[in-house]
């Protein structure tokens, strides 16, 4: 693996974080060795026969990091550059995640390598179905919950469910979150990684003193966390001032009619061609001038090439793993106020969390009573993750993984190592 190889993998960024935080944990050796390994590492080929009568064979895996704290949690993500290593540097990224949140939960993450572009959507069903029977076995309320991820939605996951439910002969809402709400999903699920992206640059805003009216921000990626993030905090008051997709960006200094721009992309498809704002490309609209910059496309997007050139005061990380160590070291040297991925995007899990538990009471909350129980959990979360970073002078994102190593490490010892 070359330099810049290395430093776009995901589970290379998520290993040298943690090997930073045990270090500074004095994490016992053996400790930190089965923190750092995951649990258990599924993979699975599954044949599916397409539209036009084929057989074609797909790769799928599921990496379960840690169940010390709780089921298993995680996404589903299908896409023709899904690997292993991807798959299980996001799961350890899970683990973390829910321990920061401090929700029951252990960390799992799942893709198929395929492109859902170029599949239909029975295609996509037969795959869901046969990757669901292949796992069967290892997930469950009780031991590994799925939810949806790139290029998963709603839909994929009432297929997990009813799948699932087939093979245990009841039906089994709590098997995976992210569903339809006429399924067993939650009020305001679809919203909440947006709104806990808000929620966190709320207290951000608070500590520094400043109004929203006054707070440019830049939004790359428009999908389920970019645009929920932007219809939010438009209407909270910030000022939306550019936005992008895969395609490309739109730009307004003087702040984008995000309403507006929704109603465009529900015909358009993409932000390009959007009147309101001028054109601009979607790697260079990070390095415009802002206040809050939201990653919430992919990962590796502020890496060492770019990272001197961000203008933001305040990074909040929408997407998982969007800035890469080498950029973290830059960011942090010019003074760049970063509210880590595991911190910042930890309301969808939250909100999953939420799901699974009113799935299992039978028992439905309103919107009110979910976003009022995501926000504690967030507020709490950020105040306790920015302490920890003043209390051991470290930077937000190594203090969160501490926080969480911390955690884990802690409900570990209390159980003790079953051999
Ligand atoms: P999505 O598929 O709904 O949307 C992704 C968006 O990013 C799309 O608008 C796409 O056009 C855009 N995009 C992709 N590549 C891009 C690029 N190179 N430049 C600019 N835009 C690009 O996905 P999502 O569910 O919104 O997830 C986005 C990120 O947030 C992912 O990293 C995901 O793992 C993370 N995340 C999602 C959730 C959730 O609840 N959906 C929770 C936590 C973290």
């Amino acid at each position: 693996m070359d330099v810049l190889e290395k430093e776009m993998s995901v589970y290379e960024s998520m290993a040298a974080r943690f090997d930073v935080a045990a270090r500074k944990l004095n994490l016992e050796s053996g400790l930190e060795r089965y923190l750092r390994t995951p649990n258990r590492e599924i993979i699975v080929h599954i044949p599916v026969t397409s539209d036009d009568g084929r057989l074609q064979v797909f790769d799928g895996f599921r990496v379960q990091h840690s169940i010390a704290r709780g089921p298993c949690k995680g996404g589903v993500r299908y896409g023709p550059q899904v690997t292993l290593d991807e798959i299980r540097g996001l799961a350890a990224e899970m683990t973390w995640k829910c321990a920061v949140a401090n929700i029951p939960f252990g960390g799992a993450k799942g893709g198929v390598v395929c492109d859902p572009q170029r599949l239909s959507a029975g295609e996509l069903e037969r795959i869901t179905r046969r990757y669901t029977a292949e796992i069967l076995d290892y997930i469950g309320p009780e031991r590994d919950v799925p939810a949806p991820d790139m290029n998963t939605n709603e839909q994929t996951m009432a297929w997990i469910m009813d799948t699932y439910s087939m093979h245990v002969r009841h039906t089994t809402t709590a098997a995976v979150t992210g569903k339809p709400i006429d399924l067993g999903g939650s009020l305001g699920r679809r919203e909440a990684t947006g709104r806990g992206c808000m929620t966190v640059c709320d207290e951000a805003l608070k500590r520094f003193g400043r109004r929203r009216e006054a707070t440019r921000v830049i939004i790359q990626g428009f999908g389920n966390v970019g645009s929920q993030a932007a219809r939010l905090m438009h209407a909270a008051g910030y000022k939306i001032i550019g936005v992008a997709d895969i395609l490309g960006g739109i730009y307004n200094s003087h702040g984008l009619d995000i309403p507006a721009l929704v109603e465009h992309i529900s015909e358009a498809r993409t932000v390009q061609g959007f009147l309101g704002g001028e054109a601009i490309d979607n790697v260079e609209i990070l390095e415009q001038d802002c206040d809050v910059l939201l990653p919430a496309a992919t990962e590796s997007v502020i890496n060492s090439q770019n990272a001197s050139r961000i203008r933001a005061k305040i990074l909040v990380e929408g997407a998982n793993s969007p800035t890469t160590p080498p950029a973290d070291a830059i960011l942090f040297d010019r003074g760049v106020f970063v509210i880590p991925d595991i911190l910042a995007n930890a309301g969808g899990v939250t909100v999953s969390y939420f799901e699974w538990v009113q799935d299992r009471e039978g028992y439905f909350w309103n919107e009110e009573l979910v976003n009022e129980r995501l926000q504690i959990i967030m507020v709490d979360a950020f105040n306790h993750v920015v302490g920890y970073g003043e209390r051991h002078q470290v930077n937000n994102r190594i203090a969160a993984y501490m926080l969480a190593i911390d955690r884990v490490a802690f409900t570990l010892k209390l159980r003790g190592i079953y051999a």
